[in-house]
């Protein structure tokens, strides 16, 4: 066994995929929830324990416990099978064949990172590093905040990394590719992040991956500058702070969204663990469904100027298109949730977020802000503007009470808005994911789950199967041929290495008849297998018959006995065969 099927034997594949996806036990071995990977109210997203492999009847995704992490991560092959190596603490082989080339730039990358990070913390508290710490004290950040958030300071002379880089023989191409490094025209390289003070960003493992710097001189042209997006650095899916803030998160059920790196540090400072922020980078739903792996409730408090406001009804269609529960948070004074925590203090914070308002009647003040509710124009206007918000729950008997929440609010009769919302409900055709039962005869299907459950049961049977020549008239001659094809390949006959021989709607039968609820596999021992390839063989045999037997009176209906003779003959044997091998198979 090679280290990748000795790990997937170690790992369960339930157990790492529930810790992204609340699972339930379906049926015998089918476990179901909410696929990860498209958006749904209804499960569709099935994993079988036994088999070791995930389905999405949805989406169609599908595969092993090694792609579902890369998938969801983002992460090589590689980098899959070392995280689950170390997760379960199974050795990894030393001279691993696996580390490819993109691993290995990555691993370098994530070196240099965690230098870099060492380097900027140690400039914070050298002498250059004294206008980071009195920006750092202005702001009323405390020593061990600055700590707990690795916070440092990028030099000014603009080589000093590139030069450790340097010394360590990292090659030029790794160093561009860090992001870390800039090249000027003239082909030199220097430090991207210059008299900055710096905040690392983390993906969601902790592991540093990226930079933020905010400048320090007042005449820089870019306040906040962020790591271009590398290899280990996407921007659409990371969100700052969040490897810290999910403990919390998963805890109270919520998270606190805020705009940037000092509003994420000042809100967890003043006690607010549950805190991501954005940071310049657009708003997304991968970004979200992070977040949604932990709670489903978030609240928002983004800034409170009209830019604010902007991304905060922006993100609030994003948030509803992924079904969260959404609040929103606003504070008096204009100030930022930074600011808003050291002037006011935990306490006054606390308050406005217990007092955080679902997001209609946000988006209703400011419709009743923008239009006259006195008059039926106005009216009109208001409930435009909160259609499509509303619009965006999916959820029937929701919408409608929200719908009455709305009409008690702007002060009109709550039928006109029903009418309003339901009109908005019936163009939007609610689609649900049935799943379709293939009609697989019970002996293909039974043998299926044979061959891609008992590895022994496969090896025995899988010649006998392959001289069947009825295999290429069933339905599910695909599945079984490519079962074949895999064995003759001295594969073993997973679902993932038979699946990738198939196209999608036969993978799809496929794994519907892997997930459907027959008896205990252990019933269909090898024997059962025997007889039902038994009768695939018998079928052959009653085939061959009937074409003769055709044939014959065709020769004789055309007078050509002699050709007709020896046929008959042929025909003869075949039956007593026939009679033979079926009572071999009664
Ligand atoms: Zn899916």
């Amino acid at each position: 066994m090679d280290f990748v099927d000795q790990l997937k034997s170690q790992v369960n594949i339930v157990s790492v995929i529930g810790q992204y996806v609340q699972l339930k036990k379906a049926s015998r071995d089918r476990y179901s929830g909410l696929c990860p990977f498209h958006k749904e109210r209804t499960p569709s997203f099935s994993v079988s324990e036994v088999k070791q492999f995930y389905h999405c009847f949805g989406c169609h995704v599908s595969g092993d416990v090694l792609k579902f992490v890369m998938e969801i991560e983002g992460v090589s092959f590689y980098e899959a099978l070392k995280g689950l190596a170390e997760r379960h603490g199974i050795p990894m082989p030393k001279r691993s064949e696996y580390a490819d080339e993109d691993s290995r730039t990555r691993a370098a990358l994530m070196q240099m990172h965690e230098l870099a990070q060492e380097h900027f913390r140690a400039n914070l508290h050298s002498s250059t590093g004294e206008v980071a710490l009195a920006y750092l004290a202005r702001r009323g950040v405390r020593p061990e905040t600055i700590e707990q958030f690795g916070l440092g300071y990028s030099l000014p002379s603009g080589r000093s990394l590139l030069r450790m880089f340097e010394e360590r023989q990292f090659p030029a191409a790794q160093m561009e590719a860090s992001g870390l490094v800039g090249q000027s025209q003239s082909g030199g390289y220097y430090d991207r992040f210059r008299n900055r003070l710096m905040f690392p960003i983390h993906d969601a493992d902790g592991k540093i991956i990226a930079f933020g710097g905010r400048a320090l001189a007042a005449d820089e042209k870019s306040k906040y500058l962020n790591s271009p997006e590398t290899p280990i650095y996407r921007k659409s899916k990371t969100l700052y702070n969040l490897h810290r803030a999910k403990e919390a998160i998963r805890k109270e059920q919520r998270a606190i969204l805020v705009e940037g790196y000092m509003d994420a540090i000042g809100v967890s400072a003043a006690g607010f663990g549950a805190v991501v922020a954005i940071c310049g980078t657009a708003f997304t739903a991968q970004q979200i469904q992070a977040i949604k792996r932990h709670a489903p409730h978030i609240v928002v408090n983004l800034d409170p100027d009209g830019a604010g406001a902007k991304a905060t009804e922006k993100a609030i269609g994003l948030l509803l298109e992924e079904d969260m529960k959404v609040r929103i948070m606003e504070l008096d004074g204009g100030l930022d949730p930074d600011e808003y925590c050291k002037q006011r203090g935990a306490e006054a914070y606390r308050e406005k977020l217990d007092q955080a308002k679902e997001y209609f009647y946000w988006l209703a003040d400011g419709a009743r802000k923008k239009y006259d509710v006195h008059t039926n124009e106005g009216v009109v206007s208001v409930l435009q503007f909160l259609l499509p918000a509303v619009r965006r729950i999916s959820d029937r008997l929701e919408r409608m009470a929200i719908a009455n929440d709305v009409a008690a609010y702007i002060g009109v009769p709550s039928g006109m808005v029903l009418d309003s919302f339901r009109k908005s409900a019936a163009d939007r055709q609610e689609k649900y994911i049935e799943l379709p039962r293939a009609t697989v005869p019970p002996d293909e299907r039974g043998l299926i789950n044979l061959l891609l459950s008992n590895a022994e049961g496969c090896d025995r049977l899988i010649e006998e199967l392959a001289r069947v020549e009825t295999l290429d008239r069933l339905g599910t001659r695909r599945i079984l041929q490519a079962i074949v094809a895999v064995h003759a390949a001295g594969g073993r006959a997973t679902f993932d290495a038979v699946g990738a021989r198939l196209e999608d709607n036969d993978r799809r039968i496929l794994a519907e008849m892997l997930f459907a609820d027959d008896p205990a596999v252990e019933e269909f021992g090898i024997e059962w297998g025997a007889k039902c390839i038994g009768r695939l063989l018998h079928t052959d045999e009653q085939n061959r018959y009937l074409k003769l037997k055709a044939r014959i009176y065709e020769l004789e209906r055309a007078g050509k006995l002699d050709e007709a003779m020896p046929l008959a003959e042929e025909l003869g044997r075949l039956k007593q065969g026939s009679m033979a091998s079926r009572r071999g198979v009664q």
